[in-house]
Parts: structure tokens; C-alpha cells; sequence
């Protein structure tokens, strides 16, 4: 079985990696990034739990800071409960929203 992979973008200039967006690279501004797939598994940097959150979502609404591979960090929706710092979770993209899925298997 292969591992997940989430993509994001390299930049080719100065080989940062990021969040795919619109624009420039963040770092140096070039605009010539290249798809680059790196494992969707990551670690938990922080979460918390919202107890009103904004019209459109329900509570509670679970939010973590996810620190994933080359450096790229990325905020997630939490699937599941919430994870504590330096927990493992499963980050996948749908559409504009990131989910981090608390269920990972340890290895
Ligand atoms: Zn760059």
C-alpha cells in the first residue's frame, strides 16, 4: 500500500515549499512553482475547539496547527477529537479546506 501524499508547490527558484495559493512564491516572490507531493502525515503544532463558530459550521468546530513534511505548515479542520500537541494526524485537501483526520495508525 503507498503512503498518501498531499501536494503542495515547490518553488523553482528558491525550492521553498507551500501551500498551493495564487500568486508569487512567499519567500522570493518567483512565479514558477512545481507540483510536489510530500506524505500527508503530519504533526500537531496546536488545536483548539470552538464552541461558537462562525455561521455555516458546527460545533464544536476543532481547528489544529499541523506541521507537515519539508516544513510546510498548514491549519486543518479536525476530523475527529481533538488532538493534543505532538500528535500525528492525516492531512487531505478538499477544495480550499485542509482536514486533519485524528485516526492515524501508528507505525
Ligand atoms: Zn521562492
Amino acid at each position: 500500500m503507498t503512503r498518501p501524499e498531499l501536494l503542495v508547490s515547490r518553488c523553482g527558484s528558491c525550492t521553498v515549499r507551500y501551500l498551493p495559493r495564487a500568486g508569487p512564491c512567499p519567500h522570493c516572490g518567483a512565479s514558477n512553482p512545481v507540483p510536489y507531493p510530500i506524505p500527508s502525515e503530519g504533526v500537531v503544532l496546536a488545536a483548539t475547539e470552538l464552541l461558537s463558530p462562525s455561521q455555516g459550521w458546527t460545533a464544536p468546530h476543532r481547528l489544529a496547527l499541523v506541521e507537515l513534511a519539508e516544513s510546510v505548515r498548514v491549519l486543518a479542520v479536525v476530523r475527529g477529537p481533538l488532538p493534543e500537541a505532538g500528535g500525528r494526524v492525516a492531512v487531505t485537501r478538499d477544495g480550499e479546506i485542509y482536514l486533519a483526520e485524528t485516526d492515524v495508525p501508528t507505525r
